[in-house]
């Protein structure tokens, strides 16, 4: 039988990076086998927190992503409608809840929030966790479908047997074993007739022939409850596979409400979808040998659940961003171009050569909103301080420095061509006429040009950039400094 994933988001408006790499996760176990079938379902029953255009953040993200769903809201498919709400139109739950009833999965409750409340202050006072006993669980089902049909107002609730246990396999947490009396019966159908999660996941996984459950580990707790349906209706159980948290630090989930940032937030500060997804793809999962730079091709070949750990997984920025920028480097110079260019002209005015500065940011930027800083002295000299000519590591001071400038200001006045390779030729011979080392005139040059002690590029790069008259330009000025 072939694999079947989905991912069930709740439309809240942005996309969690836990939620982002459990889609990943869930996508990747669907794509290893070439069968596979990756579903995307949209789990809006809770109508009090639906946001409006949140379901367009969520195929935005896919796309964005290349995690392209075969079967969804948008590309349909044979086990629809893929949105909860719809589901819920066609009275799909309420019939199977009912179902479950007559199999004795489930029951009929009247009780009112006074009365639960009640139950619940005496056990916590007892410093128990709170279980609901329920009296309508006596009911015959005549009984109370004719309460019903007297238009009382219901909830249905799971029965769970009061002896015995429940165990299952998870292939991130292993065996578990729960006792049956320590389980909730919890509510499947609301007053208002809408699932719960803890129903809507059990029919629709089911009814959309999902073989792996692929989900945050919060639901691992409930997951014996979740069996205990599959058995009273007699339905094949999916493997399961709960994915450890990803976290802020040690003792905090990364959370969008403590103002972590979302897929979206990543995204506009300058990081690439690619380079996300291969970051938050090892979060908690570990590649076998050294390779970290995955494309989404890759991680289908490599990923493999048996090494997904159980511990929670701490996001590290850093990291993100020394990955994207091996990311931004990995890419050819066209691509790149076309990606950064809005970033070169929200810097650069005036009229240079841009794709020759796409070049040397491109060694530099580990991730887009780094490129506009580091371009701020093309169009404006910027005012510099001659101390910044002492330099240890180059070996260089000011007399050093303004021997180089001399000879290169000699050597450039003389050129026409300025292409790269010329400028190269004829700079690099100065060193050596002046038996000095390679740095103590290209760092003096690179600070005359730019007027920057770091740049992207160096003193060729950003003499070619300039062109002649520039270049000649801000070295009369950069010599003049010197000698005053
Ligand atoms: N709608 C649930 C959530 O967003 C889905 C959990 C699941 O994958 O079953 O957490």
């Amino acid at each position: 039988m072939s694999i079947r994933t989905r991912f069930a988001p709740s439309p809240t408006g942005y996309m969690h990076i836990g939620n982002l790499r459990t889609a990943l996760w869930a996508y990747l176990i669907a794509k290893k086998d070439p069968e596979g079938v990756f579903i995307l379902r949209i789990e809006d029953t809770d109508q009090g927190r639906l946001v409006e255009g949140a379901t367009d953040v969520i195929y935005k993200t896919m796309e964005q992503c290349g995690l392209k769903h075969d079967e969804g809201p948008d590309v349909g498919g044979p086990v629809g409608p893929y949105v909860q709400s719809e589901r819920v139109k066609s009275g799909l739950y309420m019939k199977y809840a009912k179902e479950l009833i007559r199999l004795g999965g489930a029951h009929y409750c009247f009780c009112d929030e006074e009365m639960i409340n009640a139950q619940r202050e005496v056990q916590e006072a007892r410093g128990e966790s709170f279980k609901y006993d329920d009296p309508c669980k006596k009911l015959t089902i005549e009984e109370a479908e004719a309460r019903i049909a007297n238009g009382e107002k219901f909830v249905i609730r799971q029965t769970i047997p009061e002896t015995g246990t429940t165990s299952f396999d998870d292939e991130v947490f292993g065996h578990i074993t729960v006792d049956n009396e320590t389980l909730d019966e919890q509510i499947l159908i609301k007053s208002d007739g809408f699932p719960t999660y803890n129903f809507a996941n059990v029919v629709d996984d089911h009814l959309m022939g999902i073989t792996d459950v692929v989900r945050g580990m919060e639901y691992l707790s409930s997951t014996p409850k979740y069996n205990l349906i599959y058995d009273a209706f007699n339905w094949e159980k999916p493997r399961y596979i709960h994915c450890p948290p990803v976290m802020k630090d040690e003792h905090n989930k990364l959370s969008k409400r403590n103002g972590d940032a979302s897929f979206q937030d990543l995204v506009a500060k300058g990081y690439l979808p690619g380079a996300i997804l291969n970051y938050i793809a090892m979060l908690g999962w570990s590649p076998e040998g050294n390779k970290e730079i995955f494309t989404l091709d890759e991680l289908v070949q490599a990923f493999n659940v048996a090494h997904i750990g159980q511990s929670g997984a701490i996001f590290d920025p850093v990291k993100l961003t020394s990955i994207n920028g091996i990311w931004l480097r990995n890419m050819d110079l066209d691509s790149y171009y076309n990606l950064v260019k809005p970033y070169i002209d929200q810097a650069v005015k005036g009229d240079f050569d841009k794709k020759a500065i796409a070049k040397v940011v491109q060694q530099r930027a580990d991730t887009l909103n780094d490129i506009p800083g580091m371009l701020d002295f093309f169009d404006t000299f910027p005012a510099y301080d001659n101390s910044l000519y002492v330099n240890k590591k180059m070996k260089t001071d000011e007399t050093v420095a303004l021997e180089a400038l001399k000879a290169g200001r000699e050597v450039l006045a003389k050129e026409d061509d300025w292409s790269e390779e010329h400028l190269h030729d004829v700079l690099m011979e100065i060193p050596k006429q002046m038996g000095r080392k390679n740095g103590q005139v290209l760092f003096p040059l690179r600070l005359a040009l730019s007027g920057k002690q770091f740049t992207p590029g160096g003193a060729i790069e950003i003499a070619h950039i300039l062109g002649k008259e520039e270049s000649l330009r801000r070295l009369d000025l950069s010599i003049a400094q010197l000698e005053k």
